[in-house]
């Protein structure tokens, strides 16, 4: 018996979830919910490769979005696919970022809830791309505002100026970026965007003296260089050439194919001026761009003492120049140290490594104090200008997370220990809020909760963060004692203090058997999504961040604007301790963990296919890897716990009230009650499912298939 015919979506695939489920043995099913075998990697890992050799590079787990790089223009980001997702229930197309973005948008505009997108995933697997995605949607489909239209232009042109200054080639992506990113995007009460604020997390600073082979420094370098114009280059006492700067020769590739520095020049170049810079702005942003790079052309002879003297006269003469500071000055600075010993100032000369040093230490933090700036800068412009009148007062906030993910690499040092931590944050702020919600959801429904074994990471998050006994206070203290630390006394500290944390492991620590695995200088850590093995070499340098007095206060009498503003005479003073790297970071993360548990949590799993960056590759081991790291089977087994299936009412008698005579061609009732009459009729068994109080909970998929494969005969 057959009342309904199924349809097919223009690309062939059928429209709606359930569907597509009848085309599961091709396409797979578009929710990982309704795998049979939920618990198997392998069949999770199976879905995925059917769905993207289809070209399906969405699916969901529940709520969850996962997405896997295509490495190629889909065509499913136009005009057309916005308006196609406008306004529709989740479940009822294809899986699709624009389904989340609407989804998220309703919500926001609905339930006046604050909203926050996070999308997590590893370098390359398309989060910066799907971010940008989502605010083209909401810049082409909000309505705009009354007043203050420009901002939307502002959201979107906020974005290359970021990029040239954040973003860098590396082996893994072309366009990586090299900091994290949360911004808010607000909307007034008509739910047109009005403003937005940026908060940025730990920039890569080493990058601007030191690239891997195959890697660049940020793009704006090479973009100065490619697309500036001859004047300006003339006023910066720059060549065209790359290769005559020592920080952008390192990596050995200052061409990238897939890079056009000289039309995203021009495309920077405007954006600035959107974000209002005046043209005196932009020369006090170029001349910082351009000293990076004398800076790096300085060098340092040894005289008879061993004592360090700069021999590139011209290089000084224009840092002194574009940083508006004084020659002599800032000569001393490079070559000797200031000492303060009881009141008193001591010269000390610098031999050639520890000049080299001084010299990378001061562009590091010119480069970044200035990236820091521009955010500030950027947010001003965002700011909303109504902020004074009452409907700034009923704005409702939309976050977008672009963050790094889970990081391991055949070397691991405090760079990625500073990123995995960031993501242990995140994977605990993200059980919390997915067990919340489900269980919230069963209440509401009426439906009894049963509790789900899952991993709780807090012990690793403690392991890292406690005050006293976690490894950044332990890092810290030994950052205090200045000539007496080493990195291997803070791994001896760390080895007394949290020996018996069953997450965490060294050489001298270790079993036999373990032991072979693991250096002297190392420390590893059994992260909720595996473990990963620290060199502790570098650690207490990177976190300590010096920059020698005399630098400091040579930056502090800069007569660039932007540098004044950077180098601020308070911190001269002895009596304050900066605070460290990793402190300032943990500072940072708990600040955006508590923003994000302000708002309702929307998620975005990117994947990676291949590591050569190329579509239609399927590289198993890879993926494999990401959904281990990504959490994504724990995240199934969370939302699979009770149920693989819940609709609404109404939505579940529509699509299936064919299959019966009394529901059959309409049902005058309630919903609830025709769907009861509904599936007494296909013979559920009580176990199968459960009632909710607008919704029916089906606990397995092959109750629904069966319904599902009904409709075919
Ligand atoms: P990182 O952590 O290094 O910043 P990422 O996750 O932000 O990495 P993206 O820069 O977004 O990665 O993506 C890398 C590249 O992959 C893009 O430059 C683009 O070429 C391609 N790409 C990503 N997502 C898509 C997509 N949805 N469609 C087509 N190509 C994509
Ligand atoms: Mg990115």
């Amino acid at each position: 018996m057959r009342y309904r015919a199924s349809a097919l979506g223009s690309d062939g695939v059928r429209v709606t979830m359930e569907s597509a489920l009848t085309a599961r043995d091709r396409v797979g099913v578009q929710d990982f919910v309704l795998l049979e075998n939920f618990t198997s990697e392998a069949a999770f890992i199976e879905n995925l490769r059917r769905r993207f050799r289809e070209n399906l590079i969405y699916t969901y787990i529940g709520p969850v979005l996962v997405s896997v790089n295509p490495y190629r223009d889909l065509q499913i980001y136009t005009r057309q696919h916005m308006e196609r997702y406008r306004g529709i229930s989740f479940y009822e197309v294809p899986p699709h970022l624009f389904a989340v973005a609407d989804t998220v948008y309703r919500a926001l505009r609905t339930e006046r809830r604050d909203q926050a997108v996070m999308i997590s995933g590893e370098s390359g697997a398309g989060k910066t791309e799907a971010t940008k995605r989502l605010l083209q949607f909401y810049a082409e489909t909000c309505p705009a505002p009354e007043r203050g239209g420009a901002v939307r232009d502002r959201l979107l042109q906020s974005n290359p100026v970021l990029e040239a200054f954040g973003n860098a080639k590396t082996l893994r992506n072309d366009n990586s970026s090299r900091f994290g990113k949360y911004m808010d995007v607000q909307f007034d009460f008509k739910g047109a965007p009005v403003g937005g604020h940026i908060l940025s997390y730990l920039l890569e600073k080493s990058r601007v003296v030191h690239q891997n082979h195959g890697e660049r420094n940020f793009h704006i370098f090479y973009q100065l260089l490619e697309g500036g114009e001859e004047e300006t280059l003339r006023r910066l006492g720059l060549e065209r050439n790359p290769q005559s700067y020592l920080y952008l020769v390192k990596g050995q590739c200052a061409k990238v194919s897939s890079i056009n520095d000289k039309s995203d020049w021009k495309v920077v170049r405007k954006a600035l001026m959107v974000i209002d810079f005046t043209e005196d702005e932009v020369e006090d942003l170029l001349s910082i761009v351009a000293s990076v790079l004398h800076l790096g052309n300085i060098h340092f002879a040894a005289d008879e003492e061993s004592n360090a003297q700069v021999t590139t006269e011209n290089q000084l003469k224009y840092l002194t120049r574009l940083l508006g500071v004084d020659g002599s000055t800032l000569r001393e600075a490079l070559t000797h140290r200031k000492i303060i010993a009881k009141g008193e100032e001591l010269l000390s000369p610098l031999n050639l490594e520890q000049a080299a040093y001084a010299r990378d230490a001061l562009a590091k933090a010119v480069y970044s104090r200035t990236f820091t700036w521009l955010v500030g800068k950027i947010n001003r412009s965002l700011a909303s200008k109504d902020a004074e009148s009452p409907s700034w007062r009923s704005t409702t906030v939309l976050g977008l997370l672009d963050i790094y993910g889970f990081e391991v690499f055949q070397h691991n040092s405090f760079e990625q220990f500073c990123i995995n931590y960031c993501n242990e944050k995140l994977q605990q702020l993200f059980i919390e809020l997915t067990l919340k919600s489900e269980q919230e959801e069963y209440e509401a429904e009426g439906i009894a909760w049963e509790p789900v074994q899952y991993f709780n990471n807090k012990i690793i998050c403690d392991l890292v963060e406690e005050k006293f006994k976690g490894i950044i206070s332990i890092l810290d203290e030994e950052c205090l004692r200045p000539g007496e630390a080493t990195d291997l006394t803070f791994l001896e500290k760390l080895e007394d203090t949290v020996k018996h944390h069953p997450h965490f492991l060294t050489h001298k620590l270790a079993d036999q058997r373990t032991r072979k695995s693991l250096g002297r200088g190392e420390f590893r850590l059994l992260h909720y999504a595996g473990e990963v093995t620290y060199s502790v070499t570098g650690f207490l340098d990177k976190n300590n961040d010096l920059l020698f007095r005399n630098l400091k206060e040579t930056m502090c009498s800069s007569e660039n604007p932007i540098m004044n503003q950077c180098f601020d005479r308070s911190e001269l003073s002895d009596k304050k301790r900066p605070e460290t790297v990793a402190t300032q970071f943990k500072m940072s993360l708990l600040q955006l963990v508590e923003i994000l548990q302000s708002k309702e949590p929307a998620y975005i799993r990117c994947i990676k296919p291949n590591d050569a960056k190329q579509p239609g590759r399927f590289d198993e081991v890879l993926i494999r890897h990401q959904v281990k790291y990504l959490g994504l089977m724990e995240n199934l087994r969370v939302r699979r716990a009770g149920f693989a299936y819940r609709r609404k009412y109404e939505a579940f008698l529509q699509r299936y009230k064919s299959l019966c005579p009394d529901t059959w061609p309409t049902w005058a009732g309630r919903p609830q009650d025709g769907v009861a009459v509904l599936v007494r009729h296909l013979g559920y068994k009580p176990e199968e499912y459960k009632m909710g109080r607008t919704k029916i909970f089906i606990r397995f998929p092959k109750t629904l298939f069966a319904t599902e494969d009904a409709l075919e005969v």
